[in-house]
Parts: C-alpha cells; sequence; structure tokens
C-alpha cells in the first residue's frame, strides 16, 4: 500500500486528507486542468469537502477557472489554501506570486519543492478528496511528485492529437511502477457537437481510446467533446456553473473505488 513507501511525506498535523487522486497528462493544453477542475466542482456538489493541490507550477490554471484572486494567507502554523464559491480548497503558486514572478523559468528541483511544500505546509482541515493538477508529462517533476504524495489513484487526461498509446503506456508504466491504481482515461476534445444537425464531428478522426484501454486493461472514464461553452464558463473564471454529463462517469468510478 500508499504508507509503505518511504518517499511520501508527511501531510500537516492539522489535516485529515482521506484520498488523494492525480490528474496526469503527457502534455500541456489537452484539458487536464479543466477535467480536474470538472470533477472538483460535480464532486463538491455532491456534499464532499474537496481540495485541489496545483501541481502544474508552468500552467497553474485552476485558480483562474474557478474566480479566485485573492492571494493565500499564512501564519507561523503554515499556509491556508483560499476558497472558491462553493468551498472547493486550492493551492497554487498562482496564489502565491505576483503576475511577474513567472515560475515558468523554474527548475525542476524548485519546482517539485514547491509541490512537496503544498501536502506538508499547507493547512487543508479534513478533505474528502483532494485532486492533484499534476504536471504535464511523466519526466522528473511528476515523477518525484508520485514519490512525495500519497496517492490513491490516478486519471489519465489524453486529447485525440496526442501520441495517445505512448503516453498512455508512459502514465501507466509510472502508476505501476508506484503501486498506485489507475482509475481510468479520459478522452478530452474527442468530438464537436454540430449545433445545427446534432451530430459528432470527430476532428481528429477515429479515437483509439478503446482499443488502447483494452489493451492495458483500464477503464475509459469519459469523452468530452470540445464545447465552447465550457471553455466560456472557465475563461470567466465560471467552472462552477458548469453542468453536463461528460465526467458522470468517472465521479461514480471514483466514488466506488475510492469511496470515503
Ligand atoms: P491543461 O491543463 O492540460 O494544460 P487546460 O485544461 O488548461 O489544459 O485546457 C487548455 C485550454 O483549452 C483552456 O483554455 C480550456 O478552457 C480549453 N479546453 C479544454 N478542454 C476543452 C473542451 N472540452 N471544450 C472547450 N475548451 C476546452
Amino acid at each position: 500500500g500508499r504508507e509503505e513507501n518511504s518517499f511520501i511525506e508527511k501531510t500537516h498535523e492539522l489535516n485529515s486528507i482521506k484520498r488523494v487522486i492525480g490528474v496526469v497528462s503527457g502534455k500541456g493544453g489537452v484539458g487536464k486542468s479543466l477535467v480536474t477542475s470538472s470533477l472538483a466542482v460535480m464532486m463538491r456538489k455532491k456534499g464532499y469537502n474537496i481540495g485541489i493541490l496545483d501541481a502544474d507550477i508552468t500552467g497553474p490554471s485552476i485558480p483562474k477557472v474557478l474566480g479566485i484572486n485573492d492571494k493565500v494567507k499564512g501564519n507561523e502554523e503554515g499556509m491556508y489554501p483560499q476558497k472558491s464559491n462553493n468551498g472547493i480548497r486550492v493551492m497554487s503558486v498562482n496564489l502565491l506570486l505576483d503576475k511577474d514572478e513567472s515560475p515558468i523559468i523554474w527548475r525542476g528541483p524548485v519546482i517539485a519543492g514547491v509541490v512537496k511544500q503544498f501536502w506538508t505546509d499547507v493547512i487543508w482541515g479534513d478533505i474528502d478528496y483532494l485532486f492533484l493538477d499534476m504536471p504535464p508529462g511523466t519526466g522528473d517533476v511528476p515523477l518525484t511528485v508520485f514519490q512525495s504524495i500519497p496517492l490513491d489513484g490516478i486519471i489519465i487526461v489524453t486529447s485525440p492529437q496526442d501520441l495517445v498509446s505512448m503516453i498512455v503506456k508512459k502514465a501507466y508504466n509510472m502508476a505501476k511502477a508506484m503501486n498506485i491504481p489507475i482509475l481510468g482515461i479520459v478522452e478530452n476534445m474527442s468530438y464537436l457537437k454540430c449545433p445545427d444537425c446534432g451530430k459528432n464531428i470527430k476532428i481528429f478522426g477515429e479515437s483509439k481510446i478503446d482499443e488502447i484501454a483494452e489493451e492495458l486493461g483500464i477503464t475509459v472514464l469519459g469523452k468530452i467533446p470540445i464545447d465552447p461553452l465550457v471553455a466560456e464558463l472557465c475563461d470567466k473564471g465560471e467552472a462552477e456553473k458548469i453542468n453536463n454529463n461528460y465526467l458522470s462517469n468517472a465521479v461514480s468510478t471514483i466514488e466506488k473505488k475510492l469511496g470515503v
């Protein structure tokens, strides 16, 4: 189990965090943050205490899509996450730094250190599900995060243009090596629904996600279409108003496999 991994850091003594779910992707821009925030919003609506640890330091978009602008506050005990309108607790470098202190130029070990601190020094309080928006890729930074924070499961996000099979296999191997269960894969930007005729247009061709999932023995948790309303709400910081069923299967899988 996860407790046996000697690399794992202890979270803050004031925290009681029941489940930690990592959301990973092979590269940036495939919709990992969208999936993370949508899952958080849906599960918060079901009444769970939810946190998002934004570990995607080079593209920290979680506070923006949830409309959080106030910086975090801290005292000698630690740092307190900010809350969205519906009470999702969020910690992100975006809530620590001024605009001109871009973390994009930070080196890997510094990034990994900051992510670790979000686990050890942040007073999350009582959390049912903590979602980790992981740094994209399968390089050193995500690897260090995997070794520092006790994940109960991961969700892989891909898009049809991704070199899907390679990325899914890499993420799969990383999770396997660390003994972390893979909850499943989400395919984002799978298709576009024509607003006139209602047909699903497969912009990037036929999806291979089902084949790959079957080959690896993992579950497809959902296929999210390109949805202009989703993009607009995220842009306006109103992700909590997203109200669709694209990820309802993912939510029930989390509840089934990692119930609290
Ligand atoms: P990542 O976290 O993988 O870098 P994001 O979740 O930030 O990617 O998504 C990148 C951009 O694409 C964002 O502006 C987001 O609003 C938009 N986007 C992602 N998925 C969709 C979708 N299914 N429909 C419309 N826009 C999307």
